[in-house]
């Protein structure tokens, strides 16, 4: 077994307690560590060395600030294969996935690393011949951070770089599925010299950590990725103190596909995006229309890519690792049986794996599903597996339609080779993000985030940094010589 992570880092030191919580591996049920389960008090200390670090840290000029960044992404990169294997044995997903999420991490604090220099300011012509008007833009101060399982290296780098490139400290509570990975980056983090106070992290108990969070006055700015349920009540928790909160929640992504689409692309698009990480993608597709025209060719397409996909522990040489625990089976279970319960026809999988290898982890078999409707549960809530349900289509509008009515607006893709389509559906879907004839969205120097229930605030691009910066305006009036 790897070096426990019995430990949290709080002012630069590694801090440990008696009281844990398990760290399980889902490929086979075993518990790997144990992680401090802090509280109340333990947050408010690490509140304590935010707060003291911010004093000296938000003065220092951005460029000594990008050192530390870009020394974080370096070791991060020194050390890949091994925070790979720690993430895959807490969260699941091939060891493949994982390095690309270090890398991927590093990508995003390398780009903050630089963007961090570029925090500008603006002068603004008076309203009088003595009024001279000056724009600053300042870090908020302390920053809250609380992020989830599925992505817990990539979601901690969106975070943490930017808030730190702007001049803001962070507390951050992970998840408890994935601690792990995050105390190991936090480790690399402490590792380049950063102040001490600069960077903490709390492992714990959800509701007491943020409670702490959310009542202490110097935590100015709370960032929250995690189910839109927990997303609501952490919103609510923040008016009492008109905390500023951005929340990147769930989705529901469509993949649209067209008859002038290049159907071999679009079935591998659309299979590479719809099965990574088991399914469990925030903006992941979560159901796909195919145009009726072509939804016999594109089904057969899927299914021979998927009938190619081995599932094992993610270890292994695998394309598909186990779902995230046994509870997260069940809810992919539950949906396909409604969806079989209210017509739909399983082409393949649409069962828990459960022989040989698979008995002790939380196995599902990658499935495809057609004479999907919009009855259906599996088309109104995230899935969240690896699961593809094919609803057929025959016009524009019904898309345009399934996007008006969805509670959620992260993202959506379509394919077609019509410019005149692409702009005109691209304009008109309800979401934050739009993937035309591709499914690539998460790249540092772009928004990444949602509209509607899928959240508030963008990370990725200078719109990530605009989240930690508060703006503030001088007003000067100049005295008659
Ligand atoms: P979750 O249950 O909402 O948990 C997310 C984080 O919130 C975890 O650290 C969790 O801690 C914490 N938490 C739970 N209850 C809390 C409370 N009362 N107060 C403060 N913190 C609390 O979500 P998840 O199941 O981990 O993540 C999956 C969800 O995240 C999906 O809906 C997915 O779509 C969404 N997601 C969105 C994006 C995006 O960019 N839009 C990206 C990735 C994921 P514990 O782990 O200790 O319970």
């Amino acid at each position: 077994m790897l070096q426990t992570m019995n430990h949290m880092w709080i002012n630069g030191e590694k801090v440990g307690l008696q009281n844990t919580i398990d760290v399980i591996n889902p490929a086979n049920g075993k518990v790997i560590d144990h992680v401090p389960n802090a509280g109340k008090s333990e947050t408010k200390l690490a509140v304590d060395a935010a707060s003291e670090a911010f004093k000296t840290w938000s003065k220092l000029p951005p460029k000594e600030r990008s050192k530390f960044l870009l020394k974080w992404a370096d070791h991060l990169l020194n050390n890949r294969d091994e925070l790979a294997l720690i993430l895959t044995e807490e969260q699941g997903k091939p060891l493949s996935e994982s390095k690309g999420e270090i890398e991927g991490s590093a990508e995003f604090i390398q780009w903050y690393a630089e963007e961090g220099k570029r925090i500008y300011g603006e002068v603004i012509p008076g309203s009088s011949e003595e009024q001279r008007i000056t724009v600053l833009r300042q870090p908020v101060g302390v920053c809250g951070m609380i992020t989830p399982w599925n992505f817990p290296g990539a979601m901690i780098a969106r975070k943490v770089a930017p808030a730190l490139a702007t001049g803001c400290t962070v507390v951050l509570k992970p998840a408890s599925q994935t601690p792990r990975i995050a105390i190991a980056m936090f480790e690399q983090l402490i590792a380049t010299g950063i102040p001490s106070g600069v960077a903490n992290i709390v492992t714990g108990n959800p509701k007491m950590i943020g409670e702490a969070l959310f009542e202490d006055e110097r935590v100015r700015k709370i960032s929250f990725t995690g189910s839109t349920n927990i997303g609501k009540q952490l919103m609510k928790q923040a008016a009492d103190q008109v905390k500023r909160i951005s929340l990147e929640l769930g989705g529901n992504a469509p993949a649209i596909v067209f008859p002038d689409a290049d159907l071999d692309k679009a079935a591998e698009a659309i299979v590479g995006n719809k099965f990574e990480n088991c399914g469990q993608m925030c903006n992941g597709i979560n159901v796909i229309f195919a145009h009726e025209e072509i939804q016999a060719d594109l089904t057969e397409k899927v299914i021979s890519l998927v009938q190619e996909l081995q599932v094992g522990d993610g270890k292994d040489p695998v394309q598909l690792g186990p779902l995230v625990n046994d509870d997260a089976v069940k809810n992919v279970e539950r949906l396909v049986n409604d969806a079989k319960q209210k017509g739909a026809e399983l082409l393949i999988g649409g069962e828990r794996l459960k022989d040989g290898s698979y008995a002790s982890g939380s196995y599902y078999a990658p499935t495809v599903l057609s004479n999907v409707t919009l009855n259906m549960d599996l088309t109104k809530e995230e899935i969240f597996g690896p699961v593809a349900p094919i609803l057929p289509f025959k016009e524009e509008e019904e898309v345009l339609q399934f996007s008006k009515q969805n509670q959620c607006g992260l993202a959506a893709y379509f394919f077609t080779r019509d410019i005149g389509r692409v702009y005109r559906l691209a304009e008109q879907l309800d979401v934050g993000m739009v993937g035309v004839n591709g499914t690539q969205l998460s790249v540092p120097q772009a928004p990444f985030g949602g509209i509607k229930e899928s959240g508030m605030g963008r990370e990725g691009g200078h719109y990530g940094l605009e989240e930690f910066l508060e703006v503030k305006y001088i007003s000067l009036t100049l005295e008659n010589e």
